[in-house]
């Protein structure tokens, strides 16, 4: 079972990077890229061998792609990073994530929200803003097709069990 997490909406995401120079993004390979298959119909995982978690995940990838074509064209510089379970990191991990937001006005986290908590909480010295792309929306048993050629896993609508966290009590 995954976290199933959704995309925020572009325009909220915008709303948070104006006016600065340049992000980077940090991309999960893992339940986010199932999601966003699912979501938008998009190629799950390349099925070529050798090329590691972090290289076969294309939704996800497709989906920072995407947003960083929307940050060009709003004059913002993108660097980009793919971290394996940020939900879980590892101290070598956690270095290359520091390293690679130096001298970035914000960090932008395409993963669930345990994952962008994972990467806020190892960046207490962080100067800029962190900011979350997607939301966890609850947990998915998904159930895969492969494409005709056999490159590409892709999430199947029909059969995927979505079991969707209730919406949060509203506060007084
Ligand atoms: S950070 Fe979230 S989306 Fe990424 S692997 Fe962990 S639970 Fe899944």
């Amino acid at each position: 079972m995954g976290v199933y997490c959704q995309m925020l909406e572009d325009a909220a995401i915008m709303k948070n990077l104006t006016g600065l120079k340049k992000v980077l993004i940090i991309t999960c390979p893992g339940c986010a890229c199932e999601s966003l298959s699912y979501d938008k119909q998009l190629p799950n995982r390349s099925l070529a061998e050798g090329k590691g978690f972090e290289n076969i995940a294309i939704a996800v990838h497709r989906e920072r792609d995407r947003i960083a074509q929307i940050c060009a064209a709003a004059g913002i510089e993108t660097d980009t990073i793919t971290v394996a379970f940020p939900c879980e990191l590892v101290e070598t991990e956690c270095e290359r994530i520091v390293l690679a937001a130096e001298n970035t006005d914000a960090v932008c986290v395409l993963a669930c929200s345990g994952g962008f908590l994972g990467i806020r909480d190892i960046m207490p010295d962080y100067p800029g803003k962190i900011i979350p792309l997607m939301k966890s929306a609850g947990t998915f048993v998904f159930h895969l097709a492969i494409d005709p050629a056999g490159s590409y896993s892709l999430v199947k609508r029909q059969g995927a069990r979505i079991l969707h966290f209730a919406p949060a009590a509203a506060e007084d």
